[in-house]
Parts: structure tokens; sequence; C-alpha cells
């Protein structure tokens, strides 16, 4: 039979080691079927040939935003070469002609090799995306193609490829990418193996691969398109399902957990005695669910999400009290040391009285302390141990640990999540919390096999917090409104945007406006944190803050997690458009802590994009972070979620987009859980082909399967 897997892509006509190195390392495809499985990111109609003059008109109504300028095809000739500028500043330029005019074209890498590879006076098809300065187009890196070579002659519709700079290069763009393709069909006598039994076709109407895989490249007509991209999203949803399914069902059959069958005086005394108010019904909910989990005989793995300030610690807390009921130990787990000593301030504070022994251990804390803390671990004479990452060091054991409770999960990778289990040789259960909300279809794919429990009531009398969209020139009043709220004794958030690509400026932003700040107000203190700092020196100007030494905080994103500072009642976010949605929640989510009134402002230049405008309306017109997940999956795509990227979980999905799929998804994961019904191990033999695919897949860790488990 075909084995498009065995045919490496190398010895293809025209390709070579070079190339396929070069394809290998920047979108890993090494062979035949690894091509034929990269798609198109879009289609264009390619049956368009434009003229230089009917560029000009398109250009001239695209108001000088290059944005708004589709791909194009011309047909032309170089007529002239100049290198000009030295250094790092070289560029290569040409003017290209088609009798209706000329336009500039530009290469700023590859020089030499652009200059021999094409030919002055010859004809070429140039196909690009327009650049637009100064109301003058010019192409960057335009593809260039002798027209009898140009794929494909038949006009239409055209799949265009993502192609690295690197792969430009090396002559790699999507142009080339397409003809590859074509001389893999073109070499292929047989159909595609098809990879899903006849019984699934037919129960999802799907198209055989074969058909999928030619028209997904070259569409043969609309409809066509569409059946192909349907089979081949259905297929990549189930295998992934069919894997988090199978992984679920292997550790429920495996690992054991503790039984937690007591409810004891830790508990109830502290929920007779020492709870400050009644717990929300969301909260209760989630802490039967939790108690459920852990007296089942199987060790729990669950993700509490929760709004900010939902009050998730609490049902931490709780969770914790059932475990020490049951003679066991408990950790908690933060991302960042002031998170640490929050949290041990708070449940030492909310567990008084009660005789429960509870420790902090993080990266600061003296040898000496050490020195007492960890005996105390290990004989079991410590009840509960909060702390970061120290937590997983080797030198940290317990006598009995029951129940781990990590923080801000997204903070973790999933292999440190592991470390914790190897404490015991029976896990202890998992309790996984987080504030950034997972769209139902992420969770489904990526934690299929954590149970979610999900809090989705905030405590009674918190006001929501007013969110107002402020242009930067129009700023002078808001001073005086924040020196109001100042005056009331409250506390203030300046935030600044920090990225690595502009660092510099953006620090340099940050210190001016740190200095402005303490002009503006200098009746008041001001503290500064970005991650730039040392760990202690910002743990220190973060405590004057929590204190209320300072009352206004000028700072960059660190603030995101997780601190609680009920008095600070006023956030400014300057130049607001450059943060994504789920990242300006989060940030919103420091103030409204407070039973105080709170503001949100949000500032911006006047001059926003569409995507933009979107983002700062959502953002004034709602508080509901699971609404604001959804409309960030949908505004960017899921690779880009706060949480998912830093989850350890590397993502990759090649064709299926979970915020537009959610539908075949479900359809997907419903089929894979009825086929493992009936056959968990995939052993039958009408099942044979499954067992084969995910196993070809498993080999390959495609999406990062393998790290779910
Ligand atoms: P998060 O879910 O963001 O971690 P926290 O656990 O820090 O939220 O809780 C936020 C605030 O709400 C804390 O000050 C906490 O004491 C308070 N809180 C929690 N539960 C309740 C409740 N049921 N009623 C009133 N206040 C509550
Ligand atoms: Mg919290």
């Amino acid at each position: 039979m075909l084995d498009l897997a065995a045919q490496n892509i190398m010895y293809l006509p025209g390709i070579g080691p070079r190339k396929a190195e070069v394809l290998k390392r920047e979108i890993e495809v090494e062979s035949f079927e690894d091509m034929l499985y990269y798609f198109p990111f879009k289609y264009i109609d390619r049956s368009k040939l434009f003229t230089v003059k009917e560029l000009r008109e398109i250009a001239a109504q695209a108001r000088n935003d290059e944005s708004n300028l589709p791909w194009i095809q011309l047909k032309g000739a170089i007529i002239r070469f100049d290198a000009i500028g030295e250094g790092r500043k070289r560029r290569l330029t040409a003017v290209f002609t088609d009798k209706t005019g000329n336009i500039e074209l530009v290469w700023f890498q590859n020089i030499r090799a652009i200059q021999n590879a094409y030919k002055i006076g010859v004809e070429y098809v140039l196909f690009g995306k327009p650049n637009l300065f100064n109301g003058k187009v010019s192409f960057a890196h335009p593809e260039l193609d002798v027209e009898d070579r140009f794929y494909g002659g038949e006009p239409g519709v055209q799949g265009q490829y993502n192609t690295s700079e690197a792969m430009k290069n090396a002559f790699l763009h999507s142009r080339a990418i397409q003809k590859i393709i074509t001389s893999i069909l073109e070499w292929m006598k047989e159909p595609m193996p098809e990879t899903l039994p006849e019984p699934i076709l037919k129960q999802a109407h799907l198209v055989p691969l074969d058909a999928a895989i030619r028209n997904i490249h070259f569409p043969s007509s609309p409809v066509a398109l569409q059946n192909a991209q349907y089979r081949l999203k259905f297929e990549e949803l189930f295998f992934l399902q069919l894997n988090i399914l199978q992984v679920t069902k292997f550790r429920e059959k495996r690992l054991g957990g503790f039984n937690f069958t007591q409810v004891g005086d830790f508990f109830n005394n502290f929920y007779r005695r020492n709870l400050p108010f009644e717990l929300t019904n969301a909260q209760k909910r989630v802490v039967r669910e939790i108690r459920r989990d852990m007296n089942s005989g199987r060790q729990m793995n669950r993700l509490l999400q929760g709004d900010v300030g939902s009050g998730k610690t609490l049902a931490a807390l709780l969770s914790m009290l059932i475990a020490l009921d049951n003679g066991f130990q408990a950790a908690l787990m933060a991302p960042t040391e002031i998170l640490a000593n929050q949290h041990f301030e708070t449940l030492t504070r909310m567990t008084e009285g009660l005789g429960i022994k509870i420790s902090l251990l993080t990266g600061s804390t003296k040898k000496k302390e050490r020195e007492k803390i960890l005996p105390a671990l290990e004989s079991g004479e410590t009840h509960i141990v909060i702390g970061t990452h120290a937590l997983i060091e080797d030198t940290v054991n317990f006598a009995r640990l029951g129940l781990v409770v990590i923080d801000e999960q997204h903070r973790f990778g999933v292999a440190q999540r592991a470390k914790l289990w190897d404490k015991n040789s029976i896990p202890p259960h998992v309790l996984v919390m987080t504030a950034t909300p997972i769209p139902r279809t992420l969770a489904m794919t990526f934690y299929g096999d954590l149970e979610v429990s999900v809090i989705d009531e905030l405590p009674p009398g918190r006001k929501p917090v007013k969110t107002l969209h402020i242009y930067s020139e129009k700023r002078k009043n808001l001073y005086e409104s924040v020196r109001r709220q100042l005056r009331l004794g409250r506390q203030v958030y300046i935030v600044y945007p920090l990225i690595e690509e502009s660092e510099k400026i953006d620090l340099q932003n940050l210190s001016d406006g740190f200095e402005t700040t303490k002009k503006i107000f200098p009746e008041y203190r001001v503290s500064m944190v970005h991650g730039k700092m040392k760990a202690a020196e910002k743990d220190a100007e973060m405590q004057k803050f929590v204190s209320g030494e300072t009352q206004i905080m000028v700072a960059t994103t660190v603030i995101e997690v997780g601190v609680n500072v009920p008095n600070a009642s006023v956030m400014l976010i300057e130049n607001a458009e450059r943060f994504g949605l789920s990242q300006l929640h989060q940030l919103r989510g420091r103030v409204g802590r407070g039973a105080d009134q709170s503001f949100c402002i949000l500032l911006t230049k006047y001059q926003l994009t569409d995507a933009t405008r979107r983002r700062i309306r959502i953002m004034t017109e709602t508080n509901d972070g699971f609404l604001i997940a959804e409309e960030d999956l949908k505004l960017r795509g899921p690779g880009d979620i706060d949480g998912t990227q830093q989850s350890g979980i590397a993502f990759n999905l090649k064709i299926a987009d979970l915020a537009r799929d959610g539908q075949i998804l479900s359809l997907a994961r419903d089929i894979a859980a009825d086929i493992l019904k009936d056959d968990p191990m995939l052993e039958k033999p009408n099942n044979s082909l499954l067992n084969k695919q995910l196993k070809k897949l498993n080999r390959k860790k495609q999406a990062g399967w393998f790290m779910i488990s």
C-alpha cells in the first residue's frame, strides 16, 4: 500500500538537502505525507490580473492604510535593479513595469541570490501584498514566476500557504509549496489511504481522505472545498478526542486515590466559628464537587475556574480542611512570592484558633527557617504548606501529602504538576485554580482529562467595575477624578505595556510615566514595578503598595496575577490598544475587590483599528470573564489565548479552529466516546485502523498530545 510517510521530501525533484532542511526546521515537513498535511491558510482568486494603473487606483482609495489592500497579481518585467545602502541597511530595489506604469520592488535579504534568479526584460507574473507608504505603492519580497511555469493554467480559487522569512529566502514561497504539492499528487499512483473507518465516514457525512486532500490544495469548486475542510477538521479533532478520552480511561483504571471519607472538626469548626461570611451558591457547589471527587477512590484532577475575585481561595481552603480531617497534609502552590505570602497571611488569619499549623516556603525562606520547616513537614506536624516553586524541590518531603492546590495554573507547566505527584506512591488529589476563563471548546480539548468546576458568581455586595474609554489627548480632567479617589483614601494602579520587541522604549515610557505621575500627584507616594527588576526589589515595592505606604502603583503587567489590594479602586491602563482582551480583563480584576465603586480607565490614541475598537468596546460593556474569553478566542485565535501557550501544552492544530468549530468538536467527541465505550483499548478488528492511526499520530507527538497525560 502507498506509504506517503515513508517518502522523504528531500528526494522530490527540485528539493534536495538544503530546501529539505529548511522545510523540516520551519514547518516540520519531512515526508510527502507531512507536505500534503500542510494546508493553505487562505484562498485567493488568482483568475484576475491587475495592471499597475489599476493597482494605483485601488491604492488611492485605501486611505493610506495598506491593510485595506488585497493580494494582487501583475504581469510585467523588471527593467532595472539597484543595490542601495550599506551593512544592515543594505537592500535591493527593482523597477517593475507593465506598460501602464512602473512600481518598485524591494528585497532586504538574500540580495545576491535574488539578483541572480530574476532576469531583466523577462516577463514575470508577480504576486504579493502591496505596501503603501506616503501614497506610494511597492512590493517587498514578492513572488515572481515565469508565466509558462505559472501553476495550474486554470484560473479561480487557489490556496495560499504560510511561509516564513527563511523559507522565502530558500525560494520556498507559497507558489513553490503549491508546486511541490502538485508533484506529490502527480507522483501518487493510488488514492491516499483512508484514515477513518467507513461507518464513521457515513455517520459524520465525510468525504474520503483522498478527495479531501486534493480539494484542500486545489479546490474543484467551493462546495468541494467546504467538504474537504469539514472532513479534515473532523479528522483532526476526532483523533485528538480519541486520544484524550483513552488516556483518561487508562488513568481512571490505573490511578487509585486517597479516599477522604470524613468531614470532621477542622472543617466543621472553621465553618461554624471562623467563616467570616456566607459562601456563595457557586462556592458551595464547587466544594461539594471537590468533596465527591476526593471520596471516589480515584485521584482527583480538577480544574477550578473562577473569575478574578470570585473567591477561589476559600474553596481551596475548605478542600484542604477536608484533607486535614482525613489525616492528610495539604500544599498550596502559587506562582510568585507575593502571592504565596498573601495566601499565607490570609489562611493563617482565617484559620486562627483551630490548631492548624501552616508554614510558608519560598525561594527567600532563610536556611535556618528551612531547617525547621522541612522536618516538620516530614514528620506530619505541619498541616498545610504554602509556597512557590520551592515546594517541588527534592528536599521537600511530606509525611502524608493528600491534596495539592495549584493557584493561577497557567504559570505552571504540566511537568511541574507531575513532579508534585511523585512525592507519594499514591498521587495526591490535585486542584488547579485559574482565573483565566477557558472557553468550553478549549477546556474540552486540553483538559479533557481534567474535571472542570466553575465559580460563576461573585460574592454579594461587589459593585461591578465601571470601565471607561478615554483618548489619551483628553486625559486632563481624568487626573482630577483620580485625585478625588486618592483623597477618599483609595489607591491607584497605572499600567503600562511592556513587550520584548519594544522593551527599551517601553521601559522608557514606564519610567517617564513614573516621573510624570510623581509630578502630577506630589502629595502622594508612588511605587514602580516591572518584570526587569530583581525579584526581591519588586516584592519590596509591591509590599509597600499592599501595606498602603505608597498610594499609586506604576507598573507593567507583572501585577496581573492574583494580588489582592481591596483598597485599590482605580486602574488607568495606558496604551490600552496594545493589550489583548483577556489581559485587559485580568488587569481589571485587580480593582473592584473591596466594597467601593471601582473604575478602570482605558487610555488609547485616537486612531484605532476596527479590531481594537471592538476589544475596547467589549471591555466597556461587560465584566463577564467567560464572554470575554470567547470573544478573545474569536478575535485572536486559540494559539494566543492566555494560558494555553503557557500551560506547557504545545498548541498545534493544523486546520480546526476551536473558536469556530465547536460543533464539529462535539460530534467528534461523541463518536470517539461511543467507540471507546464499546472497545476502550481499540482491540476489535473493526477499530484496527483507528488504533494504527492513533499510534502513528502519537509517535509524531502532534499537537503535543503526549503531554496532556
Ligand atoms: P480569587 O478567586 O480571585 O482568588 P479571592 O479568593 O482572592 O478571589 O477572593 C476575593 C475576595 O473575596 C477576598 O477578599 C475574599 O475574602 C472575598 N470572598 C470570598 N468569598 C466570599 C464570600 N462568599 N462572601 C464575601 N466575600 C468573599
Ligand atoms: Mg486568587
